[in-house]
């Protein structure tokens, strides 16, 4: 602040200096003037009236003058130079100086300047005019030069170009000194405007003097021509001035007309500063507080208006008010470099445009406001507010578009999952606790899930994952069993250590019924699981109990018994290198009368719950030894496997059932394999886990089926003895296209191999997937490649048609006849299948 008032006065003190040095300068010249006054004075009235008129003319020149302001400088047309050179045209320099001097002191006083500025104006007239006169002497000039205009355009340009340059050369240092700004920016400045100017005047003072030649008392008529010439200029200009100012208003407060706040501001600063011409501008607002500031040439700052930059020189401040004055949302700040003042019309401008901004920012505002509102809303209905996950509706929302778009890639599933107890953790530590574990749960499975995946809470304790971009659907329980483990580390609540168990339930989206019957059938999976005390559970049709159309074979079960429907078609197991079949699976079928040949997942559920599962059970198993029987009679001494209901496990008299079949049909036992089911969870009842054991005591192999999609194969491995493990088919189907499902195969047969199993790839159904399998050492397949499931007979007859000859056959070996055979790591014996687990089959 003191520091820009000293260099105020110093500047003061430079311009009295500056325009001192001028008066002496103009003193010389009025001085050098003085003898040709004395040798010729104006002597006859026409002499009198002509310097009287010369004086006239100076002082209209001066008091005439149109303002330009550009930012904080003025430029004024004045039409003294035009003046001065008519003056020294027509009369001896002798006269033309003093009639300057004392016309532009009678303008100057007129216009009623500061003394310094008269003091100014005076000298620097004078001046301009010696300076004028020695260049048209020097021309040789003669008045009235009686000859052609022509001969007059040299030596008056002339002279009009010196007269232009000494006044410049004059005022510019001045105004620039005055205005704070650099001399040569005051030259480049406008210099279109000032060129056009003295080119006008130049003119005037041509054809002015061409008039004057036929007399100088003519010259009586210039300073009212000169006069109504300006106004009606002048006028004009005006006029053009403000209809292009009304249309830049307009334009801008359109501009203004923008909901976006950002916008708003970035367009009321750089407009603001064209239109009112302002060096700087800034729009401070209160709403939030934030200052912007920048030019013609865009935003130069925007943040807290405590961190802006400080700025000299004068400001005009309005503040942000509407038309009503109300809502005063900021204020405008024209900041220029030198003291301004606005016209009136400026003024109305000005007020114009901060009652447009205001309305612009309080609607920008608003609009702003109302979107972030809606976006809360949205939020909120999508989304569970303790958790932040996505809410029943979202899920509901999402999963239908994707079940609806035939275009999304990939396999569409649903885990639903539930906490065990989490009524025990609510009622003895309490809702704060409940919360919190709900929270972690809900961090844990975000943590968990696949970007795409969409994290849900239904409410209470269970929460929901849609997945999407399965490979294959058999990928999901394994994707399930990820999430599900990351809720078994414990979790700490007021620094108790609480372990969470949850149940999961999931199902694949199903080719109808959309979402909401994907929400049922995991809903049916997970209660599947609950009951059973397992981790997790997959829906099949098999066991949904409301999947219409099973109930009713409910009531032709008795018969089919007593009638025999039910029987079973064998499907060849295959040792993947040589093509020899090595055992065959029997897999039920039931020739209903009515409904034609129905396979097991539309009736077995319905057998189990009907109370004749063990009927079942025994004809299902008859039929396969009678069948391993004949084979062998045949020579094929193949192993049969059978499919066991989890249920059967649960009957004590189970084992010596089985064991009294392999008796009566004369059968060793090692050629029976069962397969047993994920469910084998419920091994944790003591009752399965005896009769497991007896049944492998009594030499029974014990295959585990669909392996892979149940839920933590290798605890249940620890717990019981199997000797061969089956990949389920839906990883085989999805290997080729899913590093995951070929990732889980390959994690099979090292297990597998580590614990001395034997690895069955089921679905085998091309030749590339039966040598990717073996390439990844798995040594045995079944699947559509090798045979369906046929009768048992016709199974025989393929066994003896043999496959290039070689009876037992169904495929040709994997090798190239002559090539190197490709040993499987997973064999130590001939290539044969492991001898103390599958037999050979008979040359
Ligand atoms: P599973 O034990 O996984 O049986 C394999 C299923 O895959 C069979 O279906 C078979 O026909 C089918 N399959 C075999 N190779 C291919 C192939 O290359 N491509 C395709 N797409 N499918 C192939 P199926 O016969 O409909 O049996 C379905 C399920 O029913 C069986 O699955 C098994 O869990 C159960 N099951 C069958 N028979 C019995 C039985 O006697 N008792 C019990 N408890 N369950 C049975
Ligand atoms: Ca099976
Ligand atoms: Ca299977």
């Amino acid at each position: 602040m003191a520091k820009t008032r000293q260099r105020d006065n110093e500047t003061d003190q430079r311009l009295v200096l500056l325009v001192g040095l001028v008066a002496l300068f103009a003193a010389a010249v009025a001085l050098g003037s003085v003898p040709a006054l004395l040798a010729h004075p104006p002597a006859t009235t026409r002499d009198l009236a002509i310097v009287f008129t010369l004086i006239a003319l100076t002082a209209t020149g001066l008091v005439v003058r149109s303002p330009v302001r550009v930012r904080s400088a003025t430029h004024y047309t004045a039409w003294t130079d035009a003046a001065i050179v008519i003056s020294v045209a027509v009369a001896p320099l002798g006269w033309a100086v003093p009639c300057v001097g004392i016309g532009a002191l009678g303008g100057a006083l007129l216009m009623r300047l500061q003394p310094i500025k008269i003091v100014f104006a005076v000298s620097k007239s004078v001046v301009v005019a010696g300076g004028a006169g020695l260049t048209l002497t020097a021309t040789g000039w003669k008045w009235p030069a009686g000859g052609e205009l022509l001969e007059m355009i040299g030596p008056l340009g002339a002279t009009y170009i010196a007269t232009a340059l000494i006044d410049e050369a004059l005022a510019i240092p001045v105004i620039a000194l005055a205005a704070h700004t650099k001399v040569i920016q005051r030259f480049a400045a406008n210099w279109d405007l000032r060129l056009a100017s003295v080119a006008i005047h130049y003119g005037v003072v041509v054809a002015t003097l061409a008039i004057l030649q036929v007399d100088n008392i003519l010259l009586l008529a210039v300073p009212p021509l000169v006069l109504s010439l300006h106004l009606a200029y002048s006028a004009r200009v005006r006029s053009r001035e403000e209809r292009q100012a009304w249309q830049r208003l307009a334009q801008t407060t359109d501009a203004l007309n923008d909901v976006n706040l950002d916008a708003v501001v970035a367009t009321a600063v750089t407009r603001a500063a064209e239109l009112f011409s302002v060096d700087d501008v800034e729009v401070e607002l209160h709403t939030t507080p934030r200052l912007i500031r920048g030019n013609t040439d865009g935003i130069t700052y925007d943040g807290p208006a405590a961190d802006a930059p400080a700025m000299t020189g004068s400001v005009i401040l309005t503040s942000l008010e509407g038309h009503d004055g109300t809502a005063d949302v900021g204020v405008l700040r024209l900041r220029f470099r030198g003291p301004v003042t606005l016209s009136e019309r400026e003024q109305y401008t000005l007020r114009t445009f901060t009652s447009a901004l205001c309305t612009a920012v309080r609607n920008a505002s608003a609009y702003e406001e109302l979107t972030r509102v809606a976006e809360e809303h949205a939020h909120a209905a999508a989304h569970d507010t303790l958790t932040g996950l996505a809410n029943r509706r979202q899920l509901m929302d999402r999963g239908a578009e994707l079940l609806g778009n035939r275009r999304v890639d990939g396999v569409t599933a649903l885990l639903l999952i539930d906490l065990n107890h989490f009524k025990e953790v609510n009622d003895t530590l309490g809702h704060a606790a409940g919360d919190q574990v709900l929270i972690e749960v809900a961090e844990r499975l975000r943590r968990e899930a696949r970007p795409d995946d969409l994290v849900a809470r239904l409410g209470g304790d269970e929460f929901a994952v849609l997945i999407t971009g399965l490979p294959a659907p058999a990928i999901a329980a394994h994707r399930a069993e990820g999430l599900l483990a990351a809720l078994h580390v414990p979790l700490s609540v007021d620094g108790m250590r609480i372990s969470v168990e949850a149940s999961g339930g999931i199902a694949v989206a199903p080719g109808s019924g959309g979402m909401a019957e994907l929400l049922r059938r995991a809903d049916v999976a997970m209660y599947q699981a609950k009951r059973n005390g397992q981790k997790i559970a997959t829906y099949a049709r098999a066991r949904d109990t409301a999947d219409v159309g099973r109930l009713a074979l409910g009531g032709d079960l008795p018969r089919a018994l007593t009638q025999h429907e039910f029987t079973v078609n064998f499907q060849p197991i295959v040792d993947l290198g040589t093509g020899e079949v090595i055992a065959a699976e029997a897999l039920a079928r039931w020739r209903h009368p009515d409904r034609g040949n129905l396979d097991p997942l539309r009736f077995l559920e319905t057998v189990e719950r009907s109370g004749l599962l063990p009927a079942f059970a025994d004809a299902v198993l008859d039929q396969s030894l009678v069948a391993a029987g004949t084979w062998r009679d045949a020579g094929f001494d193949l192993p049969v496997a059978v499919n066991v209901s989890p249920r059967s496990l649960l009957d004590p008299r189970f084992p010596s059932a089985v064991v009294a079949r392999l008796r009566a049909h004369d059968l060793p036992s090692d050629r029976l394999y069962l397969e047993l089911t994920e469910t084998l969870t419920i091994s944790q009842l003591e009752v399965v886990d005896q009769v497991l054991s007896q049944l492998r005591d009594a030499g029974i192999k014990l295959a585990l089926d669909d392996f892979g999609t149940g839920y933590s194969s290798l605890s249940v491995l620890s717990r019981i003895p199997v000797h061969e493990l089956k990949i389920d088919r839906g990883f085989v189907t999805a290997m080729d296209t899913s590093a995951e499902a070929a990732a889980v195969i390959r994690s099979t047969v090292d297990l597998g191999r580590s614990l001395d199993l034997v690895v069955v790839a089921e679905g085998v159904e091309s030749e590339p997937q039966r040598k990717a399998l073996w390439e990844l050492g798995c040594t045995a397949g079944q699947g559509h490649l090798f045979a369906r499931p046929m009768p048992s007979a016709r199974l025989l007859a393929a066994l003896h048609r043999g496959s290039g000859g070689r009876p037992g056959a169904l495929a040709p070996a994997i090798h190239d006849e002559g090539s190197v055979i490709r040993l499987s790591p997973n064999r130590r014996t001939n290539g044969r299948g492991r001898t103390d687990r599958l037999p050979h089959l008979p040359a």
